[in-house]
């Protein structure tokens, strides 16, 4: 069979949407390897689609587009067909100039063995030549690129990554369409109550990368604030419903609109991550989860502070 069935959300485009995203990226350290290599990303994804994930996000910049492209070509052709899954990827920051757009992406595609994306995304606002001093294009150009490159039909839907609230205004004020997603990280530390309100007043939906933030002690920083995921109060609501913290904390990012992108490259642990559609957290259960949002972000970007594009509170 192919698992848990997965609910979808309405874009502005009018395509659907599935409501949770394999993540794949590995993380700034590869153990120590430069590039990523083998086949662990490839196996990942196609344990995912196995156990009913339709949606795989990745990103030019994780290095591993091939794999990803491995697996879902592995995967479709008999029942399953490539629209019935959702493959999103990411404009890096070297190729912001307005016609280099359209390139990045069919670099992407290449890598992928693809011949569109569902959904292409600008990676982050801040422009980056590949020698690391800025490019300083306007983001507005770079979106127009990104609107060609759906004109073009490589990418079915378009949005971007990284924007604050004023960053998504200046497109829309400059005439050009509304992103139709908006990918940004959202955990129990950082819920960002007044960005979701925003996005749902201009219909732009949610992804919300790093779901799990500081709730692994092994990730963790030390200045993290609770909870980790042997907190009490949240072994608790996990033991009434038979679920794992994880799960609980993923349904909750559902509940409040988000499409949380989970990464894992252990089958458990993706199979238990979309396992979280057959129950329901009561009221009283999402405002306790509620009360650990300290607006703490876990990847700030600091590095990128000084670039006029940075898009969150400065230190
Ligand atoms: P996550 O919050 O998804 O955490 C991933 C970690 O959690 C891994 O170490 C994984 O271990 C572990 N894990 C996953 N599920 C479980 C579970 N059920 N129980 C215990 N441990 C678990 O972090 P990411 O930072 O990777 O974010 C997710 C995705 O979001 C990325 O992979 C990427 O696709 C996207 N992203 C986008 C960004 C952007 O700028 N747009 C920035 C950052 C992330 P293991 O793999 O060993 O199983």
């Amino acid at each position: 069979g192919y698992g848990v069935t997965v609910p979808t959300l309405k874009l502005l485009d009018g395509r659907d949407i599935p409501t949770i995203a394999l993540g794949t990226w590995l993380g700034n350290n590869t153990q120590g390897r430069v590039e990523p290599v083998g086949t662990e990303v490839e196996q990942a994804v196609k344990w995912a689609i196995d156990a009913g994930y339709r949606h795989i996000d990745t990103a030019f910049a994780y290095k591993i587009e091939d794999q990803v492209g491995r697996a879902v070509n592995a995967k479709i052709g008999g029942e399953l067909k490539r629209e019935d899954l959702f493959i999103t990827t990411k404009l890096w920051n070297d190729a912001h100039a307005l016609d280099a757009v359209v390139p990045a992406l069919r670099e992407s595609l290449r890598r992928l063995n693809l011949d569109y994306v569902d959904l292409y995304l600008i990676h982050w606002p801040v422009g980056q030549f590949s020698n690391l001093t800025y490019d300083y294009t306007d983001y507005v150009d770079t979106w127009k690129g990104m609107i060609e490159a759906k004109k073009q039909g490589l990418a079915k839907s378009i949005g971007v990554s990284n924007f604050n609230r004023q960053q998504i205004d200046r497109l829309i004020e400059n005439g050009l369409e509304t992103p139709a997603v908006l990918q940004v990280e959202i955990n129990l530390n950082l819920q960002q109550p007044e960005l979701l309100s925003y996005c749902k007043e201009k219909n732009i939906i949610v992804m919300g990368y790093t779901p799990f933030g500081s709730i692994f002690p092994s990730k963790a920083k030390s200045d993290a604030p609770p909870p980790r995921v042997d907190e009490p109060a949240l072994v608790e609501i996990a033991r009434k419903y038979e679920k794992t913290v994880p799960q609980v904390v993923l349904r909750y990012l559902v509940d409040i609109g988000v499409v949380p992108i989970p990464k894992s490259l252990t089958k458990s642990r993706i199979e238990q991550n979309v396992d979280i559609f057959d129950f329901s957290l009561t009221q009283q259960d999402r405002d306790l989860l509620k009360t650990y949002d300290k607006g703490y972000r876990t990847i700030p970007q600091l590095k990128w502070q000084s670039h006029p594009c940075y898009p969150f509170e400065k230190n």
